[in-house]
């Protein structure tokens, strides 16, 4: 697992991605991440929630893509948005 991911999933428990539903395991808006197996509250927030936080909060400085738009590489939309996207769109929440 990348160093940043890892980051991701130990960052504080009110993660702005909160503010958010999350598209994996579909928490509400507000609500905490839940392990789909089990329900229990996860900590921190699924690495695509904050990814879609990101990309509907953030212009990415990386391939410079508007709030709502994937970030991409090489013509192709990624599947998470680039990591220094998740660093902009919490310094803008911060
Ligand atoms: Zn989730
Ligand atoms: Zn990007």
């Amino acid at each position: 697992m990348p160093n940043s991911l890892r980051a991701l999933i130990h960052s504080s428990a009110a993660h702005p991605a909160r503010t958010i539903p999350c598209p994996h395991c579909h928490a509400s808006a507000g609500k905490p991440c839940t392990l789909r197996t089990n329900g229990r509250h996860l900590p921190a927030p699924h690495p695509q929630r904050v990814s879609a936080w990101a990309q509907q909060t953030a212009i990415c400085p990386e391939c410079q893509t508007t709030p709502g738009t994937p970030c991409h590489q090489d013509g192709l939309p990624l599947r998470y948005v680039h990591d220094r996207r998740t660093t902009e769109a919490k310094e803008t929440a911060a």
